[in-house]
C-alpha cells in the first residue's frame, strides 16, 4: 500500500477497484497498458482506503477500474468512507443508488457509434439500466476522438432529451500515450495512436464546436468556456506543463499503490491531455474568477448536485 507518512493532504483520490471489465473499448486507457498489480481481498482493500482517507484527509473518492461495478459490494461499502464519491461506470451493469455519489456513465456516441466504440448492444443496455436505476445524479462522460467526433452535436441533442436522472454531459478529449506497444488481449492498443488521436487542428475544431454548443445547451453541457479556451492548441502547453494532478489527487492502483502521473497511466502524453484538470488550473492561474468559471472547484460542484 502507498506509504507516505508525511500526511500530505490530498482533497481527492481515485482508485482502481478492479481490473475486470466486460468491455474492451477502442479508446480504453486501462487495458492499453500492462499492469502488475493484482486485485486485493475486499476487506483488506477497504481497510487500506480507510487508512489513506484518515492519513491524507481525502474528501472525495473516484471509483474506477476496469469496471468498478464488477465489485458492487466493495463500492457500496467504500463510499461510506468518504464525504463525496464519483462512480465511473460503463453503465452496462445495474446502476446502484449510492450514498453521496455522483455516477458518471461513459457514453461515446449516438447509438451506432457508441456500439462501434464500446461493443455491440452496449448503448441499448445503458438505456435499459437508466430506466430502472434509482441512482441520481447521473452525468454522461464522453471522450472524443477520430471515431466519434463527428456525432458531437447529435449526442448533445439526443442526450439532453433523456431528462432525469441524467443531469448533463461532460466532454473530454482522447489522451494518447507517448508510445504504444502490442498488449496481449487488447486488440486496440496499436491502433489508438493512428486511428483515434486528433491532430491539433482537429482538436481545435472540436473545441470550437463545443463553444458553440455551450450557447445552445448552457446547463446540460458541463464544460466551462474558460476551460475550453485553455484547451486550445495556443494555450494548451502552458496548462499541461504545470499540471499538479499528482499533488492534488491521490491516484491509486488495485494494490493502493500510486499511479503516476495520473489515472491515465504511466505512459501518458501529457502534452495532448484531454482531461479538464490542468486547463481549469491554468484558467485560475490567469486570474479568471471562480464566478466566471461556474463552480470550478470540483468538490463544490459535486456538493451542489447531491
Ligand atoms: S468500460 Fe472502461 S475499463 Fe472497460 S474497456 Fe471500456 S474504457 Fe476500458
Ligand atoms: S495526463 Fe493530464 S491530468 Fe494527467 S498528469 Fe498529464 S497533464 Fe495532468
Amino acid at each position: 500500500m502507498y506509504e507516505n507518512l508525511t500526511g500530505i493532504e490530498h482533497k481527492s483520490a481515485i482508485v482502481d477497484v478492479t481490473d475486470q471489465c466486460n468491455l474492451r473499448c477502442k479508446h480504453c486507457f486501462y487495458f492499453r497498458e500492462e499492469h502488475e498489480s493484482k486485485q486485493m481481498e475486499a476487506e483488506e482493500f477497504l481497510e487500506g482506503l480507510k487508512v489513506l482517507q484518515e492519513r491524507h484527509n481525502i474528501i472525495s473518492m473516484g471509483w474506477s477500474g476496469g469496471e468498478p461495478l464488477f465489485r458492487p459490494d466493495v463500492v457500496a461499502k467504500g463510499v461510506k468512507l468518504f464525504q463525496l464519491n464519483q462512480i465511473f461506470t460503463n453503465g452496462t451493469n445495474p446502476i446502484p443508488r449510492l450514498r453521496r455519489a455522483v455516477t458518471f456513465i461513459s457514453m461515446d456516441g449516438t447509438k451506432e457509434i457508441h456500439n462501434e466504440v464500446r461493443g455491440k448492444g452496449t448503448y441499448e443496455k445503458v438505456m435499459e439500466n437508466l430506466k430502472i436505476t434509482k441512482a441520481k445524479p447521473i452525468i454522461f462522460l464522453a471522450t472524443f476522438h477520430r471515431n466519434n467526433e463527428h456525432c458531437l452535436e447529435d449526442m448533445v441533442q439526443q442526450f439532453s432529451e433523456i431528462g432525469a436522472p441524467v443531469f448533463g454531459m461532460f466532454a473530454m478529449i482522447f489522451s494518447p500515450l507517448k508510445q504504444y506497444k502490442k498488449i496481449e488481449g487488447y486488440q486496440h492498443s496499436v491502433l489508438q495512436k493512428n486511428k483515434l488521436d486528433l491532430t491539433w487542428d482537429e482538436r481545435d475544431q472540436l473545441i470550437n464546436r463545443l463553444f458553440e454548443l455551450k450557447e445552445s445547451y448552457p446547463r446540460f453541457l458541463f464544460n466551462e468556456k474558460v476551460v475550453l479556451e485553455m484547451m486550445l492548441s495556443k494555450n494548451s502547453e502552458s496548462a499541461t506543463s504545470k499540471c499538479n494532478m499528482s499533488e492534488r489527487t491521490l491516484t491509486l492502483d488495485l494494490n493502493l499503490n500510486r499511479k503516476l502521473p495520473c489515472v491515465l497511466g504511466s505512459g501518458i502524453d501529457c502534452t495532448k491531455c484531454g482531461c479538464p484538470f490542468p486547463y481549469e488550473q491554468e484558467a485560475r492561474r490567469r486570474g479568471l474568477k471562480e464566478k466566471e468559471m461556474g463552480l470550478a472547484n470540483p468538490e463544490e460542484r459535486m456538493k451542489k448536485m447531491l
